[in-house]
């Protein structure tokens, strides 16, 4: 591990100035970012501790019926919190079935979305060519061992997936990151946070240099709303493929439905042409969703290794239609 100056933050004004420094990294929970000190994936010259700031934790109601989710907020802490529970089932669900309790316990809903690749080739420690680690050494996963990789989105230079489990819950749910900059304060959609991977697959995401994520508000509440993941075993895991899926129904008909998939591409991704499809559709009519699910899959690209995700990815989005519309109901 290289050595870092290490300093904590006792206000957001005072972490946005520390961080204008080059080469600074931000320190939440630490459970990812401690993880990639050890292995050498990043080399910050300095660490801003941010996890005690003021005013960065809690669930509150927004004037609009939405919810407004501090970044500093624990997971476990956002998933049992009774509004997110009995009106966004989606993210509880998917916050409860990622890592482990402990980990939940440390971890931030800020920090979880900005996790990096869980691809084997990327983490190794071994020094192997990989693009996204050490920029222009080529890409050991496009012609290596691929079955966990990208379906959609993918490029030469990288076919790795974003391995957060909320980060999913929260694009289906149309939420907004809020950030803080020295510069000012944005809005970013959350299926806009990530990038896909193009020729820069080190840059994961859409934020600034020292942008920090403050909170998260979620719209009015989607109670027919539901997470499936399917993954090697039911417990401590990361996502093969899951499934966030939050509907609007008018009686036994889907008004309106998102869909965001995980484990398939570098970002969530949403399902635009089927959303779209399966508006106006009888819940009942079986045969008329897997047909509106199909229009997205049209442009699938497996790899050699990893043909299975199109069936898995489809059935896993079905799936969680029903589970959705059995919610909240
Ligand atoms: C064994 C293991 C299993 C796991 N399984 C899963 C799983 O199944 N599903 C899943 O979704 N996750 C899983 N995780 C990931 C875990 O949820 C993340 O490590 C955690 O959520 C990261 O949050 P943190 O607060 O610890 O972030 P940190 O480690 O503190 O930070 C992570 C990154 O985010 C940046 N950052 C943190 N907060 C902010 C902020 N507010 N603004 C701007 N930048 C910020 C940091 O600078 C750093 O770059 C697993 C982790 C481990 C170790
Ligand atoms: S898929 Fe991306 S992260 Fe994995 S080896 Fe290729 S460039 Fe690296």
């Amino acid at each position: 591990m290289q050595a870092f100056a290490y300093g904590k933050a006792s206000d957001i004004v005072e972490a946005l100035a520390e961080a204008s420094a080059p080469d600074t990294v931000f320190l939440a929970g630490g459970t990812e970012l401690l993880n990639w000190l050890r292995l050498g994936i990043v080399k910050p010259a300095r660490v801003i501790d941010i996890g005690r700031l003021e005013g960065l934790t809690g669930v509150s109601r927004l004037p609009d019926g939405g919810l407004h989710i501090g970044a500093l907020t624990r997971l476990n802490d956002v998933a049992l919190d009774d509004d997110v529970a009995r009106d966004y089932p989606v993210l509880s669900e998917a916050i409860l079935q990622s890592a482990s309790a402990q980990l939940r316990n440390l971890a931030t809903v800020g920090g979880n979305p900005l996790q990096k690749t869980r691809c084997g080739y990327f983490r190794s420690e071994a020094i192997l060519p990989c693009n996204k680690r050490w920029p222009g050494s080529g890409c050991s996963a496009l012609h290596g061992f691929n079955d966990k990789h990208a379906i959609f989105g993918w490029s030469q230079a990288c076919v790795a997936t974003q391995p957060s489990d909320p980060a999913n819950a929260l694009a289906a749910l149309d939420a907004v990151y809020v950030t803080d900059h020295r510069d000012g304060s944005r809005r970013i959609k959350a299926e806009d946070l990530h990038r896909l991977p193009g020729e820069t697959p080190h840059i994961e995401n859409t934020l600034r240099d020292g942008e920090l994520i403050v909170g998260i508000e979620l719209p009015g509440p989607a109670p027919h709303s539901a997470y499936l993941k399917l993954r090697e075993r039911q417990s401590y895991e990361y996502a093969v493929v899951s499934a966030a899926v939050a509907l609007d129904l008018q009686g036994d008909s889907i008004r309106r439905a998102s869909i965001a998939l995980g484990g398939v591409a570098h970002k969530p991704w949403r399902l635009v042409e089927a959303e779209l499809a399966l508006a106006g559709i009888v819940l009942g009519d079986a045969p008329a969703i897997r047909k509106a699910l199909d229009t997205s899959f049209a442009t699938a690209r497996p790899l050699t290794h990893n043909a299975y995700k199109v069936p898995l990815a489809k059935n896993a989005a079905e799936r969680a239609i029903r589970l959705a519309a059995a919610r909240g109901s």
